[in-house]
């Protein structure tokens, strides 16, 4: 008779070098990532803790309330923090990177890949560019982009990478990740500021250095998500990460198409940087539009942009066919229009494409 153990089994050895591998895979980056015993949030606020300090000066970029967030995190913690933003219904521009390089010669830059929240996606690899020629330490907050858009690490170059499971990759939201190339360990190792002995602290997460296997598997990763962001990541990889992403271009390109037919416009104003994730919705001029409760994946816009825009949250598992015509039939109901030849220009992105 086998004995299964009963209730809660700590994280094997094993399980934790699958998904350190898993998250090195996904990253396309040849130093595993920390792994981050919460929120994802809890990643970016340790990024910002770790590496400002007074005398540095940090270009923090808001394309959106999560790039607020960092830059008061950053000032919490010491450094010049130097901001270029823009209107939520645009994007960074490279030009606006490189200015504000130039202006105030900052020693590292932050910014948001994908913002789920405005619906805009920034020039990621156009600004690491920039800031790899400027040998910049680069932090990017890529939690909504993983999965939904490229993120080679190591070919870009990025620094800090902070990633989450719970947006494109349709994973638990309990354990996330941040990637570290080796030049960011030395900038926080250089940093007296940095946090130790703290849930803020990075380097007390440093794997060792001597390449050598860590004694145990470190205590602090909450084993359930653990083995869920596993099996999420398993998916992903049985899907393909490319496949994922293009069910994600797909699922933006037929919300954008089924909002046109409806007469709605994109909030965001430049086509070219739509987000994969989230399709916002200009509610200007339309009142039907204005609900307070989310309808399905139709969500009211968060904060500062609530009765602006309307977010169609078309990521992870709702990247499909079914979820967008859902939202497309949820608006045209709000707009009291038929929704045939709406869910028709859906239908035609979408193509040939097998359904998911
Ligand atoms: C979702 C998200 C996070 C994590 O935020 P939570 O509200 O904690 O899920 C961080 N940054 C960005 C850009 C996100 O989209």
């Amino acid at each position: 008779m086998s004995r299964e153990p009963k209730g809660y089994v700590p994280l094997s050895r094993s399980e934790y070098d699958t998904l350190k591998h898993q998250l090195s895979k996904l990253l396309f980056t040849e130093h595993a990532p920390v792994i981050i015993p919460g929120e994802a949030i809890l990643g970016i606020e340790a990024v910002a803790a770790g590496i400002s300090a007074p005398g540095r000066t940090i270009l923090n970029v808001v394309t959106g309330p999560y790039g607020s967030l960092f830059g008061k995190w950053l000032e919490r913690g010491g450094a010049t923090v130097a901001q270029v933003a823009v209107p939520f219904d645009e994007v960074i521009t490279a030009e606006a990177i490189l200015a504000a390089i130039k202006k105030h010669k900052p020693c590292a830059l932050s910014f948001v890949q994908a913002e789920v929240v405005t619906g805009g996606s920034n020039p990621a690899r156009e600004i690491l560019k920039i800031a790899r020629d400027f040998d910049l330490i680069t932090v990017m907050d890529s939690v909504s982009a993983v999965g939904g858009e490229a993120l080679p690490v190591d070919e870009w170059g990025v620094d800090f990478a902070a990633i989450g499971a719970q947006k494109a990759l349709a994973g638990p939201n309990g354990v996330s990740a941040v990637s570290v190339s080796l030049r960011g360990w030395e900038f926080l190792e250089s940093n007296p500021h940095a946090p130790r002995n703290s849930i803020l602290s990075l380097l007390d997460l440093k794997p060792d250095g001597n390449g050598t296997a860590p004694v145990r598997v470190p205590p602090n990763i909450p084993a359930l998500e653990a083995r869920a962001l596993i099996s999420a990541l398993t998916l992903v990889e049985e899907e393909g990460l490319e496949r994922v992403i293009r069910r994600h271009e797909l699922a933006a390109a037929s919300a954008i198409a089924g909002i046109r037919a409806l007469g709605l416009v994109p909030w965001q104003k430049d086509s070219r940087f739509y987000s994969t994730l989230t399709t916002t919705v200009r509610i200007s001029g339309k009142p039907g539009l204005l609900i307070d409760q989310p309808v399905g994946i139709v969500a009211p816009g968060d904060g500062e942009l609530f009765g602006q825009l309307l977010r169609i949250n078309h990521f992870g598992a709702n990247a499909c066919r079914p979820s967008v015509e859902e939202a497309v039939r949820t608006l045209a109901r709000l707009l009291s229009q038929e929704p045939e030849h709406a869910i028709a220009a859906v239908s035609q992105v979408w193509g040939d494409e097998v359904d998911r």
